[in-house]
């Protein structure tokens, strides 16, 4: 009997398509889960220092490669930080 990990199906956090989260390999993306936004981030996408609640509060949440490869295709274009959830 080996512990081999069971693989899970989640949903993208930025995009929502169900993808293969392998434990380890996956990008995790932190969220607070009140603002749906990085903890430090406002909405308005400027940075602060994020509150303990917000740290205490934030989740992981997987994001799949597509979107991750997208996300550094952004920020190589542009000097602005991507914003996951104002994507067009
Ligand atoms: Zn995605």
């Amino acid at each position: 009997m080996n512990e081999e990990q069971i693989p899970q199906i989640g949903p993208c956090y930025a995009c929502g398509r169900a993808f293969r989260v392998d434990a380890g390999e996956v990008v995790m993306f932190t969220v607070d889960p009140e603002t749906g936004l990085p903890p430090g981030l406002s909405v308005l996408g400027t940075r602060r220092e994020p509150s303990p609640e917000a740290v205490a509060r934030a989740v992981e949440k997987p994001v799949c490669p597509d979107c991750v490869a997208r996300a550094e295709r952004f920020t190589a274009e542009s000097d602005t930080p991507p914003s996951w959830p104002t994507w067009p």
